[in-house]
């Protein structure tokens, strides 16, 4: 029998994706979203493209049981769109206002269970303060102190998934993604994230030449190649845990080592010129004891082998884009 899938956010970075390896396993999936995908054609069988603040759209795909459902639409960015403060109130009340919406909907329709993309910005600041030492322990989430509005939300959506568990009888599933990263992800225009911003960066430049870094460098961080975020998710989905549980890599590095594996996967030299800049915690790292003892799984590939991928791709759209604009 087909099973049955709905992807919120499915014109986004995550969801296409996801989109793609659940048509592999022989879903029917409708996507949603404010956008078809930007960089390849939608595998949905059902795209909707709509607002999914407005209740009205919500209820419209929201319109039978389905085998499984994935929220993961919302209003974010990297360190520029969600660190400089501009944003802020977009950031809570858009992403608040579907995950209120999608989730009292999906409860009328008697769907049993969604999962939820947290993030691992809702941990707090106070423990990511040492690059060399933070601590992103699941367990480690309260007193809460995330360090952006961004965080926040996330904390308060989690929060709500997991209440309509304890009090409706749902079995939602909440992952705390860290810092995803692969092909057809946001490579240019402000939403970017840092594997890709340094990626454009390294093709950009002259061999030789130098490129420009947001702070000193040494702030860490670990970054997750996108086939095994996609795998993480559908796991928990899966499974009898509900999280919440990270779903990221454990490989820390300093955003200056991000930006020599960069160089080197490239062939160029090139001098750091570090400037003031968003740049949220100071370090970060995902802790996979959790995922590993409830899913007898974790991350594995090396970061550097998303990473050629992830070059050869956005190296091609520097080229491409180069040549349209010549
Ligand atoms: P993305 O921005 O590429 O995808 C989010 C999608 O949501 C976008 O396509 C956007 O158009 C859509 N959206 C926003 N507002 C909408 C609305 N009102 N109605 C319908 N669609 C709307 O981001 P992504 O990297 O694919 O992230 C997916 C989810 O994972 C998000 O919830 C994000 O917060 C979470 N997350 C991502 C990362 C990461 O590193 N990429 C890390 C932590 C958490």
């Amino acid at each position: 029998m087909t099973k049955f899938a709905l992807v919120c956010g499915a014109g986004g970075f995550i969801g296409s994706h996801l989109v793609r390896r659940l048509k592999n396993e022989g879903f029917w999936v409708r996507g949603v979203d404010l956008k078809f995908p930007e960089f390849a054609e939608t595998e949905a069988d059902d795209f909707v493209v709509g607002d999914l603040r407005d209740q009205r759209v919500v209820d419209a795909v929201v319109d039978r049981r389905y085998d499984e459902v994935y929220q993961l639409a919302a209003d974010m960015g990297g360190a520029g769109y969600i660190f400089t403060g501009e944003h802020d109130a977009d950031i809570m009340h858009n992403s608040a206002t579907i995950n209120l919406g999608v989730i009292d909907r999906a409860h009328k329709r008697n769907i049993r269970r969604i999962f939820y993309s947290s993030s691992a910005c809702m941990y707090p600041a106070y423990n990511q303060e040492d690059p060399d030492n933070p601590n992103c322990k699941e367990s480690s989430a309260y007193p809460a102190a995330p360090d952006s509005e961004y965080g926040w939300e996330k904390l308060f959506s989690e929060r709500l998934f997991l209440a309509f568990n304890r009090n409706h009888g749902m079995s939602n599933r909440v992952a705390r993604y860290h810092n995803i990263f692969g092909p057809q992800g946001t490579w240019t225009g402000g939403k970017e994230k840092a594997p890709a911003a340094v990626c454009r960066k390294v093709a950009m430049a002259a061999n030789n030449g130098e490129i420009e870094i947001w702070g000193d460098g040494n702030q860490t961080r670990s970054f997750l190649y996108i086939d095994e975020c996609i795998e993480g998710t559908i796991r928990l989905t899966r499974s009898d845990f509900e999280g919440p549980v990270n779903v990221g890599s454990d490989e820390m590095v300093t955003i200056n080592q991000l930006v020599d594996m960069v160089a080197d996967i490239a062939g160029k030299t090139l001098h750091k010129n570090h400037v003031p800049g968003p740049l949220g915690v100071r370090g970060r790292n995902s802790h996979n004891q959790l995922i590993e003892d409830k899913l007898g799984w974790r991350p594995t590939q090396s970061l550097r082998k998303g990473l050629e991928t992830t070059y050869a791709w956005i190296e091609t759209q520097v080229r491409r884009n180069a040549a349209s604009n010549a």
